[in-house]
């Protein structure tokens, strides 16, 4: 085997489900995995049927077979960091506490997605139930927003003070660490407490409402900036500032909500193209003219 003199760069696995419009889910965190220079692979808990404009059907894969796809990732790669985000329903739940179970990840991001924006169900309620009794344990931090804070808590939350109490309450629930994310209050603040300390992340809410996908961005982000060995609270500052830049900057695609731009970065100081990736000493085999 060879590696032609190159080392991977950080390994980050997604375990969420495929919107084939590409603004969340999977697709979207591969795009942030690799804007923040790490290599994505993915195991598809659902296959969505959604656009832009909303989500149509969802088919969740069979709980045996996302397992099958966790094992033979994991007995292949060196994984430094997992994230979760939707997980369909009980069983797809209970195949993924099974899979950290059976290996010690040093970074576990869970997204505990329940509904999407526009309402569809993303996780059943048995998997609800389960997510807050068993799975949050599993994970090294939580990243709901504030409905799911809310649904796995049972707190309602207003404020600021109500957001943090949610916070406190999931870390007696068993959490190790938690992030709830502010995106749909008056004042974007998430507030994160890790251990017993407790901090605000200040943010400018972005004006537009429209977009789709900030949560597994967001999550991917941290799981990006995680398995760099950066502390979470340097890793939630800087992967809620891409995230507000990727809003800031994301384009319409279609019809209806607007996906980040996962690549802004790229957009601001463009890679290197073309001739540049020729190398000097002759033509490369792809340019090299048809013999006649
Ligand atoms: N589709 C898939 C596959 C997802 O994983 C998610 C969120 O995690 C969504 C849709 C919902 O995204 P949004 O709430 O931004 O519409």
């Amino acid at each position: 085997m060879t590696n032609n003199g190159h080392g991977a760069p950080p390994i980050l696995l997604t375990i969420a489900g495929f919107d084939p419009s590409c603004g969340a889910g999977t697709a979207a965190d591969l795009k942030t995995f690799a804007a923040h220079g790490c290599y994505g692979v993915a195991a598809v808990t659902s296959l969505t049927v959604q656009n832009t404009q909303g989500i149509e059907t969802v088919h969740n894969t069979p709980s045996a077979e996302l397992r099958a796809q966790l094992d033979a990732l994991a007995k292949d790669c060196d994984i430094a960091a997992v994230k979760i985000g939707m997980l369909g329903n009980r069983g797809n739940a209970g195949a993924v506490a099974e899979f950290l179970d059976a290996h010690k990840f040093a970074h576990v991001v869970f997204d505990p997605v329940m509904k999407s924006s526009t309402g569809a169900e993303l996780l059943d309620a048995a998997g609800i139930k389960f997510v807050a009794t068993e799975l949050l344990k599993r994970a090294s931090v939580i990243t709901p927003n504030v409905p799911e804070a809310e649904v796995l808590t049972g707190l309602t939350i207003k404020d600021i003070a109500d957001m943090e109490a949610a916070a406190r309450k999931l870390v007696e629930m068993g959490a190790r660490a938690v992030i709830v994310k502010g995106g749909h209050m008056e004042r974007a603040v998430d507030v994160l407490l890790d251990g017993a300390e407790i901090v605000q992340l200040g943010g400018e809410r972005v004006k537009t409402e429209n977009t789709h996908g900030t949560g597994c961005a967001f999550a991917s982000a941290l799981a990006a900036q995680l398995s760099s060995g950066r502390s979470l609270f340097e890793s939630a500052t800087l992967a809620k500032a891409y995230v507000t830049k990727a809003i800031e900057k994301g384009y319409p695609i279609g019809k209806g909500r607007v996906p980040l731009d996962h690549f802004y970065r790229q957009r601001i100081e463009p890679p290197a193209r073309g001739i540049h990736e020729v190398p000097q000493h002759g033509l490369h085999p792809a340019a090299e003219p048809a013999a006649h």
